[in-house]
Formats: C-alpha cells, sequence, structure tokens
C-alpha cells in the first residue's frame, strides 16, 4: 500500500502531464542547490518527492473545503454520525485516494469504496477517514433490511419513513382494533407494503383504501424491524439490556436500562423513543384493543432484541427478559427517555 510519502504522483501533476513534472525538477534544483547539496544525478527523481508532502498537504486542505462546503448544504439534516461501509475494490482507469489525494496503484484491488456513499479511499486511509458517511440515494435503495442510520441519513430524516408512516396510519385508524400487533395479517399484503416502500420510499400508499385491514401495517411495522440488519436494541448494547431486565428492584433497575439506552446509536435511541411513545398510546385503549405492555412486550421482545451469538440455549432464556425490557420501556417511557 503507498504512503503518502511514496507515492509521488499527485492529481493535479498527473493531469497537467509533463511540462509541470519539469517546473517541479527545475525548482526542485534550485530548492537542492540552495541547501548546498549534491544531488546531481537523482535531480529527476528527487525535487518530486521533496514537494510532495506539500503538495499532498494543499490538495488535502483542498478536498476538506469541499467537503465541508458540501456538508453545509445539508444544515438541516439530523446529526446522525455514521461510519462508511468501505468494500476493497478494482478502479477501472487512474483513480486518487479521496482522502489522501495520493495515487491509487495496482491493477486490481486498488483501494476501498463506500457502499453507501461512493468515497474511494485507500485501503490505509480508510482507518482514519471520519466517521462522516453520507449515504447517497443512488447506492442506497432498499428501505426494508437497510440498515437504520444509513437510511435516515439517505432519506434524510430523524426516523426511518416507516416507522413515521405505519405509526401514523395506526393511531389514525387501529388504535381500538381487538390484538392489535397480536393479530397477523395476510403475509401477502405484508410483503406487498414492503414492496411499496422499497420501490416508492415515503410516497407509498398505505392508506385503508389500499389496505383496509390494519394488521397488514402493524404486520409491516414488526417486519421492518425484524429484517434490520442491526437491530433496533443493538448486540453491542444487548447484553446491557439483558442485565439490566435481571435487576430485581424496580427502580435500580430502571436506572440501569437507562445507562444501557446510552449505548445506543442516536438514530436507534430516537427510534425506540418514538415507538415506546406509540406502544404507550396503544396500552392506553386496553379496553378496547385487550393489549397490555405485557403483551406487547411479547410480541416485541424478540422483534426489537435478537442475541448477538447463537447459542440455542441462552437465547432461548433470554426471551422473558426481552419481553420485560420492552415491557419496561413501555411503561417508563416518559421517564426512561
Ligand atoms: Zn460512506
Ligand atoms: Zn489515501
Amino acid at each position: 500500500m503507498p504512503s503518502r510519502e511514496s507515492c509521488v504522483i499527485s492529481k493535479g501533476e498527473k493531469r497537467s502531464g509533463r511540462r509541470s513534472k519539469k517546473e517541479a525538477g527545475h525548482k526542485g534544483a534550485v530548492f537542492t542547490a540552495a541547501l548546498g547539496l549534491n544531488v546531481r544525478g537523482s535531480v529527476p527523481s528527487l525535487p518530486v518527492t521533496f514537494w510532495q508532502p506539500i503538495r499532498s498537504f494543499a490538495l488535502s486542505q483542498l478536498t476538506s473545503l469541499v467537503r465541508r462546503a458540501t456538508l453545509r448544504e445539508s444544515d438541516l439534516a439530523p446529526k446522525y454520525e455514521k461510519v462508511h461501509n468501505f468494500k476493497v475494490h478494482t478502479f477501472r482507469g487512474p483513480h486518487w485516494c479521496e482522502y489522501c489525494a495520493n495515487f491509487m496503484w495496482g491493477l486490481i484491488a486498488q483501494g476501498v469504496k463506500c457502499a453507501d456513499c461512493g468515497l474511494n479511499v485507500h485501503k490505509q486511509c480508510s482507518k482514519v477517514v471520519p466517521n462522516d458517511c453520507q449515504p447517497d440515494l443512488r447506492h442506497v435503495k432498499k428501505v426494508y433490511s437497510c440498515d437504520l442510520t444509513t437510511l435516515v441519513k439517505a432519506h434524510n430524516t430523524k426516523r426511518p419513513m416507516v416507522v413515521d408512516m405505519c405509526i401514523q396510519e395506526i393511531e389514525a385508524r387501529g388504535l381500538q382494533s381487538e390484538g392489535l400487533y397480536r393479530i397477523s395479517g395476510f403475509s401477502e399484503l405484508i410483503e406487498d407494503v414492503k414492496m411499496a416502500f422499497d420501490r416508492d420510499g415515503e410516497k407509498a400508499d398505505i392508506s385503508s383504501s389500499v389496505y383496509e385491514d390494519i394488521n397488514i401495517i402493524t404486520g409491516a411495522l414488526k417486519l421492518y424491524f425484524r429484517e434490520l440488519p442491526i437491530p433496533l436494541i443493538t448486540y453491542d448494547a444487548y447484553p446491557r439490556f439483558i442485565e439490566a431486565a435481571k435487576i430485581a428492584d424496580p427502580d435500580k433497575r430502571l436506572e440501569s436500562l437507562h445507562e444501557a439506552l446510552k449505548l445506543l446509536p442516536p438514530a436507534h435511541c430516537e427510534t425506540l423513543r418514538y415507538l415506546m411513545a406509540h406502544l404507550k398510546r396503544v396500552t392506553q385503549y386496553e379496553k378496547e384493543n385487550l393489549m397490555s405492555s405485557e403483551n406487547l412486550g411479547i410480541v416485541f421482545g424478540p422483534t426489537l432484541m435478537r442475541a448477538p451469538e447463537l447459542d440455542a440455549m441462552t437465547a432461548l432464556n433470554d426471551i422473558r427478559y426481552q419481553r420485560l425490557v420492552v415491557e419496561t420501556l413501555i411503561t417508563n417511557e416518559d421517564v426512561l427517555f
């Protein structure tokens, strides 16, 4: 992998061709002469290396200025931090790293490309690139099974649009529906809603004129959470939530849950807060819909939480704690978030 010092051809130089190389050689000769160095034999190669750090620095400054300028346009976007989704990439034709501005050497797998925003950098540089990925809708095509933070950043929304739209629809016409979230709708129609979101995004029509049965909408919302590559309560935070649920003292349990919530990425935490406030409103219609926070915990526990390791026994053991986590989050939604 070429380092900043060893890559002697930069973007600017390649474009201006031979002449600039000669000029650089000349400047370098003057410089070395001024320093009293006798480097005659290596004059053609040394100056380029000599000027390179300065040029690289200038170019990187320029790149960051351009990036900063484009960032300013999206000031209204939620300030969620997102890591790039780098994949090894084979570039056709000459390519330059968008982080260090140096050439990407080699014929195949010259560097990595972010699958969400299209940023091209050296493999080495990818380790130091800031977590400022701004996904592009050209790269992020699906809604379901797309990483939650990637989706909200790509669509410039606070929460996934599926969550907001389904919840609004359910609150408009479903709060009194018996067995809300427990009864499942036709799976074919739920798949149909999923396809509509994947195809049309926020323009998807989920009104009663298209899907009369509210259980199709609740089914589509549950499916969205189930298909998240990283669950709403992330794998990283999972053990802390389970630990909290095991605490018998209610006050200490709440305190521990509050600490666990801090481990969630901001977009996950915001979506969880919104969902819990909604589920609390569902329980306020318990007389009609027969859904208590305990019942909703049974439905949503395994939907929002998945054990990071695939050990079947532990996963089975955890189910009751998953239910308890969700039940406690719903009941204490107002104090926890
Ligand atoms: Zn990216
Ligand atoms: Zn680089």
